[in-house]
């Protein structure tokens, strides 16, 4: 059984929907790197303060702090997880590689969410979140294409990735995504 797996894919493909059904469905740990930022903005922690701006404008928090994040929650978990959000740039990559070496733990499935951008950006657009707005959905699509893009062909080169077509309902979606982890 594969057991930990992680959503690639830009801003507005679907990556929490179907994370958060597949994590149900199997009781695996759904972690996702915005939900948790955005968590500790809502309770006003330190963390939530130092993250706020750079959330707001689109732009990718530093490496360390969702390092810390990450860490902090895969090191309790043992039953299986879903990445979501994480890792976005090459550097987190490695950082992720370390970790898991450290649990001893092994990534199995990459899903890639692939999906036109046009539709990405009516989706957020309909989506609302704070930082939905024009502009900042610009930039994160530009982050997404510079600094994130790239992991899909690394994680092609050791076979790990799964192509999904993203561009379709929900449902057909989360069969397709089940059908591939077997
Ligand atoms: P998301 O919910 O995945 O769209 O993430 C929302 C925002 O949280 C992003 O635009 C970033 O500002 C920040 N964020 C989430 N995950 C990461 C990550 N892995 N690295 C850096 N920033 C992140």
């Amino acid at each position: 059984m594969k057991k930990h797996l992680l959503f690639l894919g830009p801003p507005g493909a679907g990556k929490g929907t179907q994370a958060a059904l597949l994590s149900e469905a199997n009781s695996y740990l759904h972690l996702s790197t915005g939900e948790l930022l955005r968590k500790e903005i809502d309770l006003g922690t330190s963390l939530g303060k130092q993250v706020k701006d750079t959330i707001n404008k689109g732009e990718l928090v530093s490496d360390q702090l969702v390092l810390e994040i990450v860490k902090k929650n895969l090191d309790k978990e043992n039953n299986g997880w879903i990445l979501d959000g994480y890792p976005r740039n090459l550097s987190q990559v490695k950082s992720l590689n370390s970790v898991l070496i450290n649990l001893n733990q092994t990534l199995e499935i990459v899903f890639y969410l692939d999906i036109p951008e046009e539709v990405l950006i009516k989706r957020l657009l309909m989506r609302g979140r704070k930082d939905d707005n024009e502009d900042t959905i610009k930039t994160r699509l530009k982050i997404y294409k510079e600094t994130t893009e790239p992991l899909i062909e690394y994680y092609e080169s050791i076979s790990l990735l799964k192509y999904i077509n993203a561009d379709r309902d929900l449902k057909t979606i989360s069969t397709d995504i089940k059908q591939k982890m077997a």
